[in-house]
């Protein structure tokens, strides 16, 4: 098992469970950390989630999501950053152990990638001094190049360290397998993540083919293709000792299914197939 074992992102059982419940669920099958998102803890209200939490003795080993930096104007990324200081501060209140960032993709109308990943930087900039203000790290999340349109400029391991390495103290990096499997440098970049001591949260799912959804049709771990032993191996050996993500959004399937039918899937599968 690598490092303190199987966190679950509560997007995995967002059709079936409101925070609270999903909360319970974790406790019934013996699950010691959690990774919500910020609609799922408004929707119960912020303290209301962070005592659910707590008093169920969860770790938290993110918060998502920061991020969607990338706004046609400059009131749009004012708005951004606004709002991203406000989910630092959730953050804080629910007891995470970095928040997550989805950085945004390309405002609309715009074809101008290189002006989008300058929109990040300065979002990232502008909320910096806060996050160190308040000991909460920021964990840059790549994703799969397929996003870069409308989710997020930030696409490979190496581009996001790079980033973390301008930004410097306070930030690191999420690494999930099913944006950055493909990567032929996965291997250097997650030594290299290691080094830097840059590996904040470690993401699993699947890889399904065909996949059918961009967004909605992530696999159960074992049901795709992505080596996860080796590249959990790989992400050992940088020396990362904290949870393993389970996130899975899957519209036609695991929504579907109970979430109990799903947590003891992710739970048998993290066993076998991470
Ligand atoms: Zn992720």
């Amino acid at each position: 098992m690598l490092g303190k074992g199987l966190s679950l992102n509560l997007a995995t059982v967002r059709e079936q469970w409101n925070l609270c419940k999903a909360v319970e669920a974790c406790v019934r099958h013996g699950i010691r950390c959690v990774d919500p998102w910020r609609d799922q803890v408004a929707k119960v209200g912020l303290d209301a989630a962070a005592r659910a939490i707590k008093d169920a003795g969860l770790a938290v080993s993110g918060y998502c999501r920061g991020g969607m930096f990338t706004a046609a104007d400059a009131a749009g990324r004012q708005a951004a950053i606004d709002d991203n200081l406000r989910c630092i501060d959730e953050a804080v209140t629910i007891g995470a152990e970095c928040v997550v960032y989805v950085v945004g993709g390309l405002p609309k109308g715009s074809r101008d990638i290189g002006a989008a990943r300058q929109m990040v930087a300065d979002g990232f900039a502008a909320i910096l001094q806060h996050a160190r203000a308040c000991n909460m790290p920021l964990a840059l999340e790549p994703l799969h190049p397929m996003y870069a349109g409308d989710r997020s400029v930030l696409s490979t391991l190496a581009q996001a360290l790079d980033l973390s390495d301008t930004l410097g103290k306070g930030t690191g990096v999420a690494i999930d397998a099913y944006h950055v499997w493909w990567d032929p440098q996965l291997e250097a970049q997650i030594a290299r993540a290691g080094k830097g001591g840059q590996i904040l949260a470690y993401h699993v799912c699947d890889w399904l083919v065909p996949t059918t959804d961009l967004l909605l049709d992530r696999g159960m771990m074992g049901d795709g293709v992505i080596d996860l032993p080796r590249i959990r191996g790989w992400v050992e050996k940088a020396g990362y000792r904290g949870w393993t993500e389970v996130e899975i959004f899957s519209r036609d399937n695991w929504w579907k299914r109970s979430g109990d039918e799903v947590i003891r899937t992710c739970i048998e599968r993290f066993q076998a197939a991470c």
